[in-house]
């Protein structure tokens, strides 16, 4: 009998693990992961920006391949770099909120500072472009019954992805992470990165090519997904 309550606790504890930490498991907070399309198309995301130097070399190379991308982006940095925020408006590319401070403790708060970490951030970048942000990510990809609360408070649709590139984890060559992605490929993928890191230019590029090369298009998220991004 005790084997049996045993087991029964430890298939509460993996089930409510995945439902707070795969952001596709839909349990607290139901957000979209991937285009229902049958056509080779993909839409890319970048989180935890904007960058004072990496963002800027990211745009460059957007701008020269003439692909989109969606931005999620932490308050107090478009805070700090407004001009930034603008310039990824200017050209063509979508923004979203990324949580006001993203710190390792944003799951763990109530459901009043979410909302609060997440009016901050849609307020910092109305000020910054004037646009109104209907696209939420969480940090970390984790929710809960708070950042649920919160979130469908809000009224944001929250955007998720099907393909994790994995590019934050050190040690890993940008080769490795470029192949990770394209031999996950799918139609209607929605790729996750990261502006903020040191190869973030590289990656995108030697990405772009490869996605090319395997016959894929790259068009806006709210092409991808039927969705929103700013308030009329
Ligand atoms: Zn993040």
């Amino acid at each position: 009998m005790g084997w049996l309550i045993a087991i029964a606790i430890l298939l509460v504890l993996l089930f409510l693990g995945w439902a707070s930490s795969d952001i596709g498991s839909g349990v607290y907070l139901r957000s979209r992961c991937r285009g229902r399309v049958q056509e080779q198309v993909v839409a890319l995301t970048f989180d935890d920006g904007p960058h004072e130097t990496m963002t800027e070399r990211v745009l460059e190379v957007l701008g020269r391949h003439r692909v989109p991308a969606t931005f999620f982006l932490v308050g107090e940095q478009i805070e700090r770099h407004p001009e930034l925020v603008r310039r990824l408006v200017a050209q063509g590319h979508t923004i979203g909120g990324h949580s006001y401070l993203h710190r390792p403790t944003f799951a763990l708060q109530s459901r009043r500072a979410v909302s609060r970490e997440l009016q901050l951030t849609e307020e910092a970048a109305e000020r910054a472009t004037g646009l109104k942000m209907r696209l939420f990510r969480p940090p970390f990809g984790v929710t809960n019954p708070s950042i649920g609360r919160a979130v469908r408070k809000a009224g944001y649709t929250v955007v998720g992805w099907s393909i994790r590139s994995l590019d934050t984890v050190m040690r890993r060559s940008r080769e490795e992470v470029c192949r990770r992605v394209l031999k996950r490929l799918h139609p209607g993928a929605v790729i996750l990165l990261h502006d903020r890191l040191p190869e973030a230019d590289r990656l995108l590029e030697q990405l772009l090519v490869g996605l090319r090369e395997q016959g894929y298009r790259v068009i806006p998220i709210e092409e991808l997904l039927k969705i929103e991004a700013y308030e009329k």
